[in-house]
């Protein structure tokens, strides 16, 4: 579409801190709670349930396939931990204090992929390989479906194909996860993926296409590739119903780390949860999981680079996927895998606009500042974009009109617990990894 700015600027003023790329921040005032939402999601606690027994009828075959799996059973899960040091320091150098506590959840730390990406990009592999065996007449829900890992599966799998789009982590999770069923899969590949993850993916025997054009570009020319063949299943980053549910199944178990940890989220003890936010699939899901899960005392924010604020502009403008960050006039270049959508999901946003409390801004500097110092005081190793919603609960502290309209004082305050979602970053190589920490600065 074309846009005038002005005229977008005139009614909407906060395009003019995006178009400058300002770090700036948007509490939604038109959230309302999970009953009046939930009919706009069109999903339920019953499509929850369903995704998450068919990941455990998958578990024995994931032990199999991928042992690093057997410590949690074939549940692909990670780990919650509590970061006192960073919260402490991330509050110094913003010159105020963060209340209550703050959590990481290391999805950076999943098994297979590390990344989020684990969870919803698998899962849709899974659900499309056990509806071709159970079409066939191969599989049916009360087997052991470790015999998925016998070789008359992945010849039966080899006829089929499976394409997908990706800025680097969601063709690391598909790719991986296909190629060891035994599909056909390609994956095509932006300008901004990193050379060591098309190269992780070849050795798999990932069909791996690259362009030097952003995701958009990617995602439509996988599209296009599955089209002309009927046996290819193309995966729909940006409207996939089948890849949200697979990250919403984040939140029921969230809930049972906390209650393992003795952790109380109800009206008095609000969760905040800072996701980073790229086409708006895996944050969306899981936030629409955590909404099923702790209902209206979680409030979900959303995190993106400066470069890229594809989600906070379609929904603050109400224009959804019919504007991009490009419209602006701005580049969507970021160093945050994962993030550099310039078009957020129009499925996303639409589906989940209510239950999302806000969106912020960081720029890469700050992620790459976030990054070095989450090494040096907790050493734990994330990726940039995983380090975008480390900036929330500072976020969250400033916002007085926000916190006076949820009547969040400063003693809700005092018990709250602010988790960053952390994204990415467990499979980043040594060199990969020392060149990130020396872009820190610290
Ligand atoms: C994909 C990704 C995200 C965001 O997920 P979307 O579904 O694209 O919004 C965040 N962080 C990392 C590391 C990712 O790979």
């Amino acid at each position: 579409m074309t846009t005038n700015i002005d005229q977008l600027i005139e009614r909407y003023p906060l395009v003019k801190d995006l178009t400058e790329l300002k770090e700036c921040a948007w509490f939604n005032p038109s959230i309302t709670n999970l009953k009046h939402a939930l009919p706009y999601v069109r999903m339920d606690s019953k499509d929850i349930l369903d995704a998450s027994q068919r990941l455990s009828r998958f578990a024995s075959y994931l032990v199999q396939a991928f042992p690093e799996t057997a410590k949690t059973n074939g549940i692909i899960e990670s780990d919650l931990v509590e970061i006192a040091s960073m919260k402490a320091l991330v509050g110094h150098e913003n010159g105020t204090k963060i209340s209550g506590r703050l959590l990481l959840k290391k999805d950076s730390h999943l098994p297979i992929s590390g990344s989020i990406k684990a969870r919803g990009g698998i899962y849709e592999v899974l659900t499309h390989a056990e509806r071709l065996a159970m079409e066939a007449g191969l599989l049916t829900e009360s087997d052991d479906y470790s015999k998925l890992f016998d070789q008359k599966f992945r010849d039966f799998f080899k006829q089929y194909s499976i394409a997908v789009g990706s800025t680097g982590n969601l063709g690391m999770s598909i790719g991986i996860m296909s190629a060891k069923l035994g599909f056909s899969v390609s994956v095509h590949m932006s300008a901004d993926a990193r050379e060591w993850k098309k190269n992780t993916l070849r050795s798999h025997g990932v069909n791996v296409i690259e362009y030097q054009q952003d995701y958009g570009v990617a995602v439509a020319q996988g599209r296009k590739e599955a089209q002309n063949d009927p046996r290819c299943f193309f995966i729909d980053d940006e409207n996939s119903p089948t890849l949200f549910l697979g990250y919403s199944v984040a939140g029921e178990r969230l809930r049972k780390q906390f209650d393992e940890k003795g952790i109380l989220v109800d009206a008095h003890h609000p969760l905040f949860v800072y996701l980073p936010c790229g086409v708006g699939g895996g944050p969306g899901g899981v936030a629409f999981g955590l909404k099923m899960a702790f209902g209206d005392h979680v409030h979900c924010i959303f995190a993106e680079p400066t470069h890229s604020p594809s989600m906070m502009l379609g929904v603050y403008t109400g224009l959804h996927d019919n504007i991009s960050v490009q419209d602006i006039g701005i580049d969507n270049i970021t160093a945050a895998d994962g993030l550099a959508v310039g078009r957020a999901s129009g499925f996303v946003g639409r589906a989940m606009e209510r239950l999302i409390d806000g969106y912020f801004t960081i720029t890469d500097k700050r992620m790459f500042r976030l990054l070095g110092q989450l090494n040096q005081y907790e050493d734990i190793q994330l990726e940039p974009s995983a380090l975008a919603g480390m900036l929330g609960p500072i976020v969250v502290t400033n916002a007085s009109d926000y916190r006076e309209r949820m009547q969040f004082d400063d003693t809700v305050m005092s018990r709250a617990t602010h988790l960053v979602w952390a994204t990415g970053g467990g499979m980043v190589p040594e060199a990969e990894m020392s060149s990130y920490l020396e872009s820190s600065g610290i």
